[in-house]
């Protein structure tokens, strides 16, 4: 393994450089409503996903017909789909090592020191399509993955448990800087936002695995094999137009989301979150088997789409796209280099921390741009199901209180971060997601 990565490296730049201005400190105010509130999410989160995926499977998947009955324990749970399940985690770890790809610095941490990340993401999506296409090739059957498809979620659900568990246990023996910025001391909050920021064996860098690799790269698997699963279940020659637009849709999304690899270093999981049962569980259990919730929607309930219908679901996740993807890029560019002349059209203002704020541009729109269109997409993905049932639209209403939260959270950072600089940007930027909304 090239040797420069496994090094950490001590950035030069000041101490007002530094992206976790909360420093190795605990912060005692807690969110998500403190321990109990916590212990409530790490409680429903498991059990939502069970009640979602058994509320789709059923013929009439009315609201109404909560709750579904309870399903007999060898439905919830096979050894040999953990099995596959670990396998699938194995592979994306040795695609993730292979020495290819860029290695690039992360943020400045607490104490000054910046680590260093292997670009390899898209590529682990090129070679996952090869061994999924050879697979099916010499004749593996993509249909396990529908007709297990809620012992597969369980089996995630299991691991992303325990290696929460790991990573209380490994975080407890943590020197004070390696602590994330949004830990508090206390045991259960730990637990769920996750103690150490940079949980590391040897090169092998956990959370940034789990963000982009398996759940995420795993939705892709999932939403084909929903794909293949309506064509055999409904008698089809082809996918149907609904379907083609869930897959495509998700796709660029993932697409995009590897390819622009390195924008990642500049988020709230990697710079100031934890890792620990919030991201183990949201990466690997909830991206992979709730996101894929459309597709899982539509094997049993087709919905025809008319092509006048799809083309303004496509502008619309094309706008929601454009929108997401500039405003990200835009941020991104000017947090690398502030002085790059590509930006020099734009307008800021300074902060006494010596890192600026943009104050025009997508920036200047609304204070959190990027969610927005994030927001949009969502919409994007729900309509081609129809309007049959709201169980749909469950991945729209979740999004939604999950980026007004965030937005909440991130404000909160922001504010104690920048004081003045922040109270002058809201002055002149004053929606937060939504123009003259919210
Ligand atoms: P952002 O990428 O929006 O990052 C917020 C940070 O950006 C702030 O803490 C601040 O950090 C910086 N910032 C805020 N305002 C300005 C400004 N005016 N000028 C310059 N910098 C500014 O947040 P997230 O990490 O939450 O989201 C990243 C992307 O991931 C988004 O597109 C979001 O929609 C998406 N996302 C998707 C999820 C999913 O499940 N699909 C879940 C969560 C997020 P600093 O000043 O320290 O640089």
């Amino acid at each position: 393994m090239d040797s420069k990565e496994e090094n950490i490296v001590t950035t030069t730049r000041s101490a007002s450089l530094k992206t976790s201005q909360a420093p190795a400190t605990q912060t005692k105010d807690l969110e998500f409503g403190g321990v109990p509130g916590v212990l409530l999410i790490m409680l429903g989160l498991p059990a939502c996903l069970c009640l979602l995926l058994l509320m789709c499977k059923q013929k009439e998947p009315s609201l109404l017909n909560f709750p579904p009955p309870l399903p007999a324990w060898q439905d919830l749970w096979e050894t040999r789909v953990f099995g596959v399940y670990i396998l699938w985690f194995l592979m994306q770890a040795l695609f993730y090592l292979l020495p290819v790809g860029k290695v690039v610095e992360g943020m400045p941490l607490a104490d000054g020191r910046r680590l260093k990340y292997r670009l390899n993401g898209f590529c682990a999506l090129l070679l996952t399509s090869a061994v999924i296409g050879a697979a099916v090739f010499w004749g593996a059957d993509l249909y396990y993955v529908y007709g297990h498809f809620l012992q597969f979620a369980l089996a995630a659900a299991a691991f992303s448990l325990g290696l929460s568990v790991y990573l209380a246990v490994r975080a407890a023996g943590a020197p004070p800087c390696a602590l994330a910025p949004s830990s508090s001391g206390n045991a259960i909050y730990d637990f769920f936002i996750g103690r150490e920021l940079n949980p590391r064996i040897g090169t092998f860098d956990l959370k940034y695995f789990c963000e982009l690799r398996p759940g995420l790269i795993g939705w892709v698997v999932v939403n084909l094999a929903m794909l293949l699963a309506e064509m055999r279940l409904q008698n089809r020659a082809a996918p149907s137009l609904a379907m083609t637009l869930v897959n495509s849709f998700q796709l660029l999304y993932v697409v995009d989301a590897l390819w622009n690899e390195e924008a990642l270093l500049t988020t709230m999981d990697i710079t100031h979150d934890g890792f620990g049962f919030m991201l183990a569980f949201g990466d690997l259990v909830w991206v992979p088997f709730i996101y894929s919730f459309q597709a899982f929607y539509l094997v049993g309930h087709p919905n025809e789409v008319s092509w006048p219908m799809a083309s303004l679901i496509i502008a619309l996740k094309l706008c929601g796209y454009v929108i997401f993807r500039r405003a990200n890029s835009q941020k991104n560019a000017f947090r690398k280099n502030p002085a790059d002349p590509k930006l020099a059209h734009l307008k800021t203002i300074h902060t006494s921390t010596g890192k600026d704020l943009l104050v025009s541009g997508w920036w200047g729109f609304v204070r959190h741009p990027n969610y927005l269109g994030d927001l949009l997409m969502a919409l994007a993905w729900s309509l081609p199901c129809g309007f049959g049932h709201a169980l749909p639209y469950f991945y729209v209403a979740y999004f939604t209180v999950l980026l007004v939260h965030r937005e909440a959270r991130d404000e909160r950072h922001c504010r104690r971060r920048y004081g003045l600089a922040w109270e002058q940007y809201c002055r002149r930027v004053p929606y937060r997601i939504l123009p003259r909304v919210y």
